[in-house]
């Protein structure tokens, strides 16, 4: 598969040795949800200067009785590492609007109006020519 490291953004083609996904099913008797399920997936990068894991899991449910933990019907996703899906910023960018930035990619799956918040900030400071002075 093609991937794009989240740490280097380097494009390469994953092979299964840098590939992993486990499943494993969650049996806690009734609830809602009902057959809930965890999904992990870890990918390594290759370009040997950044050597990064990219892990992320996910929440769904499996078959009822299932042993394996067989995955389906997503509900959830998480960033593990990195925290978020923000892209690494030039240096040229002042510290405080990469700050920012970072902070609001980890946030905005958690709290939209966090972001926005954050967002106003950014701009509020480019306004004031804080940004690429
Ligand atoms: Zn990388």
């Amino acid at each position: 598969m093609k991937w794009q490291c989240p740490f280097c953004n380097h494009i390469q083609t994953v092979t299964d040795a840098k590939s992993k996904e486990k499943y494993l099913a969650l049996d806690v008797g009734s609830s809602k949800h009902k057959n809930l399920a965890i999904a992990a997936q870890v990918v390594g990068c290759s370009n040997p200067e950044c050597d990064e894991v990219q892990v992320r899991v996910s929440i769904g449910r499996t078959w009822e009785n299932s042993q394996h933990g067989d995955y389906r019907d997503h509900i959830e996703h998480f960033n593990i590492r990195p925290l978020s899906t923000a892209k690494p910023q030039p240096e040229i960018i002042p510290e405080t609007i990469r700050e920012d930035y970072y902070e609001a990619c980890k946030i905005k799956d958690l709290s939209p109006q966090s972001v926005s918040d954050a967002f106003s900030q950014m701009h509020t400071r480019n306004d004031q020519g804080l940004l690429f002075s």
